[in-house]
């Protein structure tokens, strides 16, 4: 069966898959979404018994119909490979009475390698089929993490070029060094004077900015994104949870159809509709539990059916989480509203112009997969401490926000399913936070000292990652304020 894709706003903006990953964004402003969400045809004996490659050209073949085998393959090949410090590529450790998922162990050791490995070669595969000439900007804005994975994905790839806008003081000194370090001759990377938030409406503004797209075109360029709003993103990030699974079948932790829960640390939306896709597709998922920061929009969101990001924006210690605005919250608002593109429309519209919009009760009746939770920083820190002093086990900020989430949820609901945590960063990639959290002695030491001193407690090794950047030149310092971003692109590519 051909998947078709369409805009959450506009039933009549179709598109291939090959064209939706070109495109990124639909030209309406909305995101695309499969017509049909596709059913597994491989079972999951069958799927337990392959590895990740395998499971991913099973997964992803029923939602990207219009690759060819070759071409799908081609790309799981070269994207997961020894970039990955495992040939498991996401292993699952037992903590607790919790299977952590780790995500983490791609180039730049978070979770968004899953996807942004792969999608450059998906990107310039999709290219090649629609005869596309042109150079390939990708235009990204990151609360710290997608930022230097798409960097790593793009550097140097023939073809495309890469700028990244990051809030100047919204990112962890790690993740800040990593991407200012990025070597590439297509690659720039720029801090703006605001948030996030700021970040990604000023990259918005610009794919919606029709003169510009035609500014661009005329001189051989054209706009992707490696946002998470990106369907050659949320594709691979299905995979995941399909083999997660399947580990645990092929283990005997699970019995075939059995239910698992997973718990999802969230920011965009993308990971955890990635697993709610998944249950889609036939994996038996159970509740999908989504936990938020201090910046609890979601959370208000799926207690109330409202939501509403007039509030303040919070910087906290999982900074990849620190989101007003949940673009991937749109597909699962189009799902629910009866995948009604002029309801989801509306409903879109009042959060652009009001910052809020209210779900009907027939509405919220569709999200019981769903349950929210919030952990307030403090007791982020304390699950590192209490996990690391109970196991040895040493999570990440972000991890920590979905363990702290795990413990609540089960204490109220009483709900026992076998569970995944969607590890999503490696703990060396917010060392000072994750340090802190298990000994305030430790906020004296330098960074890289703490760097060392995880390295003892954990028993695990520093990532190459880490040692990359110990001695690395900065290569990008360029600042700008928010009402620059369009210029400092036009100044980039040479068309102001
Ligand atoms: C991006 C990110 C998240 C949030 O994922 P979404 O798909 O945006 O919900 C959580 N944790 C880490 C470490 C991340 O990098």
């Amino acid at each position: 069966m051909d998947i078709i894709y369409q805009s959450t706003r506009n039933a009549a903006e179709k598109a291939t898959a090959s064209e939706a990953i070109l495109k990124g964004l639909a030209s309406d402003g909305g995101l695309f979404v499969p017509t049909a969400i596709p059913t597994f045809t491989t079972t999951l004996a069958e799927l337990a018994k392959m590895n990740y490659q395998q499971v991913a050209y099973e997964v992803m073949k029923l939602f990207l119909t219009d690759f060819t085998e070759e071409e799908l393959k081609n790309c799981i090949a070269r994207a997961y490979d020894d970039k990955f410090d495992t040939a498991e590529i996401a292993p699952l450790k037992e903590a607790d009475g919790a299977h952590y998922l780790e995500l983490f162990h791609g180039a730049t050791i978070a979770f968004k390698d899953m996807a942004l490995s792969i999608l450059p070669h998906l990107l310039t595969t999709a290219a090649r089929k629609n005869n596309v000439q042109d150079e390939i900007v990708i235009l990204t804005a990151t609360s710290g993490d997608t930022g230097k994975a798409a960097l790593a994905g793009f550097a140097d790839v023939p073809g495309t070029r890469i700028i990244v806008f990051y809030p100047k003081d919204g990112v962890s000194p790690i993740q800040e060094k990593q991407m200012v370090t990025q070597r590439g001759a297509n690659t720039t990377v720029i801090g703006i004077h605001g948030n996030f938030d700021d970040a990604q409406s000023g990259v918005k503004a610009m794919f919606n900015n029709k003169e510009l797209a035609a500014t661009m075109q005329a001189k051989g360029f054209r706009f992707s994104s490696a946002n998470s709003i990106n369907i050659g993103r949320l594709v691979p990030q299905i995979v995941y949870y399909v083999y997660a699974y399947t580990r645990l079948l092929a283990d005997g932790t699970l019995k075939d159809g059995e239910k698992l829960n997973v718990v999802v640390p969230t920011g965009n939306f993308g990971n955890i509709l990635a697993a709610y896709y998944a249950k889609c597709a036939g994996l038996p998922l159970g509740k999908l539990i989504c936990a938020s920061n201090d910046n609890k929009v979601l959370y208000d969101f799926f207690q109330s059916g409202v939501y509403d990001k007039n509030r303040e924006f919070i910087l906290t210690t999982s900074p990849s989480m620190d989101i007003l605005i949940s673009s991937n919250l749109e597909r699962l608002i189009y799902k629910i509203a009866g995948e009604d593109a002029e309801k989801n429309a509306e409903l879109m519209n009042a959060l652009n112009t009001k910052g809020v919009y209210e779900i009907t009760p027939e509405m919220r009746e569709r999200l019981a997969d769903f349950a929210g939770g919030y952990a307030t920083t403090e007791q982020t820190a304390e699950v590192i401490q209490n996990l690391y002093k109970k196991t040895g086990y040493i999570i990440d900020t972000h991890t920590a926000v979905a363990a702290s989430v795990y413990e609540a949820y089960k204490k109220q609901s009483g709900d026992d399913t076998k569970t995944v945590i969607a590890s999503t960063a490696s703990p060396y990639k917010f060392t000072r936070s994750v340090m802190t959290a298990i000994d305030a002695k430790y906020d004296s030491m330098g960074d890289f000292e703490l760097v060392d001193e995880l390295s003892r407690l954990s028993g695990v090794k520093v990532p190459q990652a880490i040692e990359d950047i110990r001695s690395a030149e900065v290569l990008h310092k360029t600042v700008c304020d928010k009402t620059e971003m369009q210029a400092t692109v036009e100044k980039i590519l040479g068309i102001a």
